[in-house]
């Protein structure tokens, strides 16, 4: 029986809450479909911002107008990426189905770390699934995290624990006494350097070997590093290969790396977070086989399988290892045999996360409902679009390119003949936030040998070929607009 001053979040009236879900869903669904026609980005109105820094409410309110606050302040201002000419950063797109997967995830509420229940099964199903697409063995070990970051560490803390004698969990950096080295190159991801510093190496741990003029890592250059290091008394401990750099898409040598990993008996991690699912794309397949050997992988779900924010995957080829780097079992998390405290083995032997959400629930729907095989066409679409951006490039002669194309990644920017490579920067930069500010599409920039570009990354579900016809357009518009000016 319900007591008078019994208390819960619950509404008081289900039904008022039904239609509200309805609303939400419909809203939602009403985005997506016309969002082709809508700006990109709107600037964020001093009223709003105002709005968003008001203190704590005291007193509740109705979640009708909670949601109306919302639907003010909150919806229209979004930074874009579900549109279909949202090429920044490295930015995926996310789907209806991934999104209301999310909601699902969010209602049934599991803590999926521990216990007999569905999330285990499908967290492990899904793991497994990761396995097939990266052509890992089906007895290697996995652990869906927040992201790449989160996954290259977790790979390289499995690295470095079980390095040389493997007592770097009890003994520390210090008590090991070795000083560990990691190899990678200059076109690194950033997060690489950040989880060097977090694992205790340093940064100056971290030997960031020069790339050649495809922006790929100088093997030659790395074998003598290991080399000279090894002269030294160092310790060379693992090599980070990427696959499909950050800046332009760019694929080490991995095949070659491998081999040098093999050589001097150091872990071969690939940081894959936006590249490695381009395995599915036959035109890049042979340049990434060496993935299947590697020692670790990274990957995001929420690039390049337009996953909806937030969830990478980390591989681990050797699962005694990956759970030997990670395995704890306080007294309050003792296993039984049956009932709800059995189950799979926790998945917090696996990474530094308690506490996990069922974000595995999205990407298990999401592959159900188009099979991995529209997602290789989906990627290698991508890819083609980059390769007809560069075309394009390629036939304006006001437009340079400035590396070649690789994966989904095109860097170009407007010339004009007798211009300072300052004037070229201020006039690209120009052009960028123009773009942007008039709602067009979202490119972004990098600084590529010295040199402002800008840069189109597209892990874009929504993106047609027409796309790319218009940003060229829109770019040499406002360009010529701002030259005209001057
Ligand atoms: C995006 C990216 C990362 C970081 O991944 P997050 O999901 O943003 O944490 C790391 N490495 C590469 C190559 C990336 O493209």
């Amino acid at each position: 029986m319900k007591n008078e001053t019994d208390q819960s979040l619950d509404p008081q009236d289900w039904e008022s809450m039904r239609q509200l879900g309805h609303q939400m869903i419909d809203d939602l669904i009403d985005y997506w479909k016309g969002i082709r026609d809508e700006k990109i980005w709107k600037p964020i109105p001093q009223e709003v911002k105002k709005a968003l820094e008001t203190s704590i409410p005291e007193n509740g309110e109705d979640p009708k107008k909670v949601y109306e606050d919302f639907k003010q302040n909150v919806f229209p201002y979004n930074k874009g990426n579900v549109h279909p000419r949202f090429f920044a950063w490295i930015q995926g797109t996310g789907t209806p189905l991934g999104t209301f997967a999310d909601l699902l995830a969010s209602g049934m509420n599991p803590n999926t770390t521990i216990g007999e229940h569905s999330a285990m099964y499908v967290d492990r199903q899904v793991v497994n699934w990761c396995k097939e697409l990266m052509g890992f063995p089906s007895d290697a070990s996995g652990i869906l995290v927040s992201g790449g970051s989160m996954a290259n560490i977790t790979a390289l803390a499995v690295a470095r624990n079980s390095h040389g004698k493997g007592n770097i969990r009890e003994k520390g950096l210090v008590g090991n006494g070795e000083n560990l080295l990691l190899y990678c190159s200059t076109e690194t991801h950033s997060c690489i350097q950040k989880a060097a510093e977090i694992l205790g190496l340093g940064t100056d741990s971290v030997r960031m070997i020069p790339v050649n003029a495809n922006f790929e890592m100088k093997v030659d250059l790395l074998e003598e590093q290991i080399q000279a290091d090894l002269a030294a008394g160092l310790s060379p401990f693992a090599i980070v290969g990427t696959a499909g750099t950050v800046n332009t898409g760019a694929i080490d040598p991995l095949d070659e790396l491998l081999e040098i990993a093999k050589k001097y008996k150091l872990w071969f991690h690939v940081d894959g977070a936006y590249g490695a699912l381009a395995r599915l794309d036959p035109i890049y397949a042979s340049r990434l086989v060496a993935l299947e050997e590697a020692d670790s992988v990274a990957f995001d779900l929420h690039k390049w399988l337009y996953v909806p924010y937030e969830v990478g995957c980390t591989l681990i080829r050797d699962a005694k290892k990956h759970r030997d780097a990670f395995a704890f079992t306080p007294n309050y998390l003792l296993q039984e045999k049956r009932g709800l405290s059995g189950g799979p083995d926790p998945i917090s032997h696996y990474g530094f996360e308690l506490s996990r959400g069922f974000k595995a629930l999205k990407i298990w729907m999401s592959l159900k409902e188009h099979g991995w095989k529209k997602y290789a066409q989906m990627i290698a679409q991508n890819n083609r679009q980059a390769e007809y951006l560069g075309r394009l490039v390629d036939s304006h002669a006001q437009l340079q390119l400035m590396a070649p194309v690789s994966m989904s990644i095109t860097c170009f920017r407007m010339v004009q003949e007798g211009m300072s490579e300052e004037e070229i920067r201020d006039l690209n930069r120009e052009i960028l936030v123009r773009i942007q500010e008039e709602g067009i599409a979202s490119p972004s920039s990098t600084i590529l040998n010295g040199k402002y570009t800008l840069r189109v990354a597209n892990v874009n579900q929504r993106t047609r070929f027409e796309d790319m016809d218009i940003l060229v357009d829109e770019v040499l518009r406002i360009g010529n607009e701002i030259l005209s000016k001057k």
